[in-house]
């Protein structure tokens, strides 16, 4: 079989469209699916660390031609309103997903990526022809070298794999919408509740982002997304304060549910995996979209690597790439699952808060845990 590929990418998020347009601009030839039409809005936070800056740059792409939001300070506060601030050692900007993606998307284009509107439904490697089968809802088959999982935190693919984190409920659901209101600019905020945490930031247009993780059990009494506002959300007075004075902009905010932090493998059935489909850190850390901007970068650069023939086959590609993986991620996403830990017990927060009260220096330091430095594109191996 003719592959029709060397790269078939699943999914047009911010991992799929970056590592498209690096591979592309390798020379490549990149097919995307994407099951959605763009732009569209997603569940996010949209606060990105600037760490990724420089990569993207290196890329084309434009950050600064967004006019996104410039974030220095970061406040976190206890449920009943306890508050400590600190600036951010890197800092980072906010841009909606509906703009970056789209900015993404258009790039990749313009680099050469074929982007195919299509939802992936079955895909599997055939160790005879060494290549990959990918089947499509519209009934179409593709056939590609390398194939790259970068469809977000689940899908049905992942039952296909039957990969393990899959078996398992998770008790996670994700709210976001987009407000006019009074927001300090150059602020992300992070507000303990009842059964979760809400972010706020100011995205590119002035709009503020709120975006909230809340436990299905702490939800479920409540009738709707209103209800649970105003009864659970707004026990803290920040939140109380935001949502009574913001006017909400979205027909009616979005929400995505069974969210799983689960450990994941970064390669599975030969498949490589980037972003949130490698793994998901908690969003109180505010990293997911930097974490899968750079797993795109260390895939992509170890497929140059394998395509100019400076990884001698597949077996050392998987290698190569799962261990960069782990040394980069795993640690990060061990602070990010002791912080979330820390956070669902009030008492443990107050605690915690208190502490990073008395010590001015540590809420930066553990920031640091959960973030990383600066990227740039290094040749690989
Ligand atoms: C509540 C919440 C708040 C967050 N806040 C922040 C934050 O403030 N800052 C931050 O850095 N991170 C945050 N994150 C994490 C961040 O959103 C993710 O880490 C990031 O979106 C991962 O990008 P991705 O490209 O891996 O996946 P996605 O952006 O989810 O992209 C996956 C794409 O694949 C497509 N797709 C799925 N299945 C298929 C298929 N079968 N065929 C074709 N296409 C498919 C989807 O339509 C989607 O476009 C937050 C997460 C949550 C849940």
């Amino acid at each position: 079989m003719l592959p029709d590929a060397d790269i078939v990418i699943i999914g047009g998020g911010l991992a799929g469209l970056t590592a498209g347009i690096h591979l592309a601009r390798h020379n490549l030839r990149v097919t995307l699916f994407e099951k959605q039409a763009y732009p569209h809005h997603k569940v996010c936070g949209e606060y990105i660390s600037n760490e990724v800056l420089p990569y993207l740059r290196q890329l084309g792409v434009s950050v600064d031609g967004l006019n996104p939001a410039r974030i220095q300070h970061f406040s976190l506060s206890t449920a009943s309103g306890d508050t400590i601030e600190s600036d951010l050692p890197l800092g980072g900007f906010a841009v909606s997903r509906y703009t970056l993606d789209n900015h993404l998307a258009q790039t990749a284009i313009k680099a050469g990526v074929t982007i195919i509107q299509d939802e992936v439904k079955r895909v599997f490697f055939e160790e005879t022809a060494n290549a990959f089968t990918i089947e499509t809802a519209s009934g179409k088959t593709y056939h590609s070298t390398i194939t790259l999982g970068a469809y977000g935190k689940r899908s049905l693919l992942d039952k296909q794999l039957d990969r393990p984190f899959i078996r398992t409920e998770s008790p996670w659901l994700g709210v976001k919408a987009h407000y006019k209101a009074e927001f300090p600019a150059g602020l992300v905020s992070l507000h303990n509740f009842h059964g979760g945490y809400c972010g706020l930031c100011q995205v590119e247009n002035g709009l503020v982002n709120a975006c909230y993780l809340a436990t299905y059990d702490s939800f479920k009494t409540y009738k709707n997304i209103d209800a649970f506002q105003q009864q659970v959300l707004s026990q803290n007075p920040h939140l109380a304060h935001f949502f009574s004075n913001a006017e909400l902009v979205f027909e009616k905010p979005l929400v995505i549910s069974q969210i799983s932090f689960a450990p994941k493998q970064p390669v599975d059935s030969h498949i490589l995996m980037c972003g949130d489909t490698a793994g998901l850190i908690h969003p109180l850390c505010g990293n997911g979209m930097a974490m899968a901007i750079h797993s795109a970068k260390l895939v992509s650069e170890r497929l140059i690597a394998y395509f100019n023939g400076r990884l001698n086959d597949r077996a050392a590609l998987e290698k190569s790439y799962t261990l960069a993986w782990r040394s980069e991620f795993t640690k990060r996403l061990t602070a990010g699952r002791l912080l979330q830990s820390v956070l669902q017990h009030p008492l443990a927060t107050s605690v915690m808060l208190k502490s990073l009260q008395l010590t001015p220096g540590l809420l930066p330091l553990i920031i640091k845990q959960t973030h990383g430095k600066p990227l740039a594109i290094e040749q690989c191996p």
